[in-house]
């Protein structure tokens, strides 16, 4: 009589964890981040290099227009988001809640929120 392998039971226990930033269960990368979250952060730290500094005078700002374009990801905005009025030498931007936490933690350099680790594995 041939023993049933329960080999195939463990094959499925992949290491998937709670993003920190969007809450999706993915195979996380660095930083605890999804490959979504993790490609718009390298996005921001490409296309904003100072940061930082850029944000030293600036206060965030409520947009109630919709269908505006995302800084981070180029993508449509649908719901109220926070986005920063222009100034000397800087655009407006705009940026969808979730990429607004990726900004906010290229700006300060450190992963915002408490620590936490959830494995569902
Ligand atoms: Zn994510
Ligand atoms: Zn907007
Ligand atoms: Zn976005």
């Amino acid at each position: 009589m041939p023993t049933v392998s329960l080999s195939f039971l463990n094959r499925r226990t992949i290491n998937k964890q709670v993003c920190r930033v969007c809450q999706e269960l993915a195979e996380l990368k660095t930083e605890r981040l999804c490959p979504g979250c993790t490609r718009i952060k390298a996005l921001l730290r490409q296309r904003f290099p100072d940061a930082g500094r850029m944000m030293a005078n600036v206060r965030e700002e409520q947009c109630k227009r919709s269908n505006c374009l995302c800084s981070a990801c180029d993508g449509r905005t649908l719901d109220p988001h926070p986005f920063y009025p222009s100034g000397p030498g800087r655009r407006e931007i705009h940026f969808h809640p979730r990429c607004h936490e990726l900004w906010l933690e290229t700006v300060t350099g450190r992963p915002s929120g408490p620590e936490q680790i959830i494995d569902i594995s």
